[in-house]
């Protein structure tokens, strides 16, 4: 089981934030902004490379709940999400997940 699996089946301990029937959201162990949060599909989906028509319900899902947790995080100013995929985005865990990023305002550089 990979390691946000695990998580999700509370095997390790996470920061949970949100959860209902299909999505997970908890804090980033290691922050890269004041509020950094991963919301990942319970069903173990590598990447974005791996959304297909059969799957993607549960990403439009995930937009609303990013949509919603920003709002009760107070990032009403504004917020980042990313999703890394693969080697030359330096994905390093291989379960589909999104950056929510914000409470401060964030730098120009994307890449
Ligand atoms: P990425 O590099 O886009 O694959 O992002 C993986 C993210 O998972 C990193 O920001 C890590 O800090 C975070 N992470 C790894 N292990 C844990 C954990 N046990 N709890 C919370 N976040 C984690």
């Amino acid at each position: 089981m990979c390691i946000f699996c695990k998580i999700i089946a509370g095997e390790i301990p996470s920061g949970k934030v949100y959860e209902d029937e299909t999505v997970y959201a908890f804090r980033d162990i290691n922050p890269q902004a004041p509020t950094h949060i991963l919301v990942v599909p319970k069903t173990h989906i590598g990447s974005v490379a791996e959304i297909n028509a059969d799957n993607s319900a549960v990403v439009a899902h995930i937009f609303e709940v990013i949509a919603q947790i920003a709002r009760e995080e107070g990032l009403g100013n504004g917020y980042r999400v990313v999703s890394n995929c693969g080697a030359d985005a330096r994905q390093s865990v291989q379960h589909l997940h999104f950056h929510i990023l914000g409470g401060r305002e964030l730098t120009e550089q994307m890449a």
